[in-house]
């Protein structure tokens, strides 16, 4: 605490991420991607010109947009970029749920929605998942300030269909549900051909998962143009250049890769499902996922000691500590190799 900090600094919780490590672990607690970019950003990375980044980039990143639109078969007008998918969010956040209702969210979701809500003084409406660890898209009212959600859901794997997601945007139509794609590559499925029908739609979603690229801080969200354009004028009022131009043209080639993407985001899945049915099999029980990372529970053991136990053997897993998920272990899926570690240190650790 500082008497220099302005009073409602004070009283912000922010954000902690999941820790990286200086010594050289099997690192499962941030559900980073274990395989490398596609080629073509090596390419980039050797190729391009020193002298262009003594010009700023270009402010509306228009490449990259219509890179992303392309991509997605929207129009360019429809996307925006920004420095990860968490500022896309932060900007989201004030560009739509500053009202004086509620903001509706599961109870258990990505972490960093309630610090958002604290930082800009919005109030949250939690809403409990369903008896199966799901979001309960049934909950969700209308009478509010907007609605968010991740779709898989974070730390819960599970993903809705579009037919679910669409079903609740026939109810909610006078606010902004926002729906985070972060982990959508790896078995969910998009909303993002709902936002020609819906004005008040908004995706996110992240190049640091599927594409292997979450040290180099590049997020988008897809919506109707009234919303990115929304999410233009909160930018432009903050940071006129959050993409800069080597992440531009890296993000260009990621996404011009799409054998890579689909080999990768493919091994992920498999190594998932072969991961999940040992898990299964030492006793854990695991919640399906559609995601690149399961949540298991363990009804012989204490997992924050399971927690630990994995740590001294060089294996560094998530463990929420909050009353919801204190029996819970996120585990991220990793090579193979890894995944084989884990299974081994848990044999041992699991007798
Ligand atoms: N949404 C969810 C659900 C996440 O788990 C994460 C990763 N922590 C993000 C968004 C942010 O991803 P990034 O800022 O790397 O794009």
């Amino acid at each position: 605490m500082s008497q220099f900090w302005s009073p409602a600094v004070r009283e912000l919780t922010p954000y902690v991420p999941g820790e990286q490590p200086r010594e050289r672990l099997i690192k499962l607690n941030t559900n980073e991607n274990p395989y490398p970019p596609a080629p073509g950003v090596e390419t980039v990375l050797r190729e391009f010109p020193a002298d262009h980044l003594r010009l700023y980039p270009d402010p509306e990143s228009n490449a990259l947009r219509q890179a992303l639109a392309r991509e997605y078969g929207v129009e360019a007008s429809q996307v925006f970029v920004g420095n990860g998918s968490d500022e896309v969010l932060a900007l989201a956040f004030q560009a739509f749920f500053c009202h004086d209702r509620p903001l509706e969210m599961p109870a258990i979701t990505y972490s960093f929605y309630p610090v958002y809500c604290r930082l800009y003084g919005i109030e949250r409406r939690a809403l409990p998942l369903d008896d199966q660890w799901r979001v309960d898209l049934d909950a969700f009212t209308g009478n509010s300030a907007g609605a968010i959600f991740a779709n898989p859901n974070a730390p819960t794997a599970h993903g809705h269909s579009r037919d679910a997601i669409s079903a609740l945007l026939e109810r909610i139509t006078d606010h902004v549900v926002l729906i985070d794609e972060a982990y959508v590559d790896f078995g969910g499925e998009s909303a993002v051909p709902l936002v020609a029908h819906h004005p008040n739609l908004l995706v996110t979603g992240t190049f640091s998962k599927s594409r292997s690229l979450a040290g180099l801080r590049l997020g988008y969200a897809i919506g109707s143009r009234e919303l990115i354009e929304g999410l233009e004028r909160v930018k432009d009022s903050f940071n006129s250049y959050p993409v800069d131009s080597l992440a531009s043209a890296i993000g260009i080639a990621a996404l011009e890769d799409r054998e890579h993407f689909d080999a990768c985001r493919g091994k992920v899945i498999t190594t998932r499902e072969r991961t999940a049915k040992r898990l299964k099999e030492l006793g854990f029980e695991v919640l399906p996922s559609q995601a690149n990372f399961v949540l298991v529970q363990h009804p012989g053991f204490d997992i924050a000691q399971l927690f630990v136990g994995l740590r001294e053997r060089g294996i560094l897993v998530r463990h929420f500590n909050t009353e919801a998920l204190r029996d819970f272990l996120r585990i991220s899926i990793g090579t193979d190799d890894e995944m084989d570690s884990l299974i081994e240190a848990l044999e041992g650790l699991c007798r």
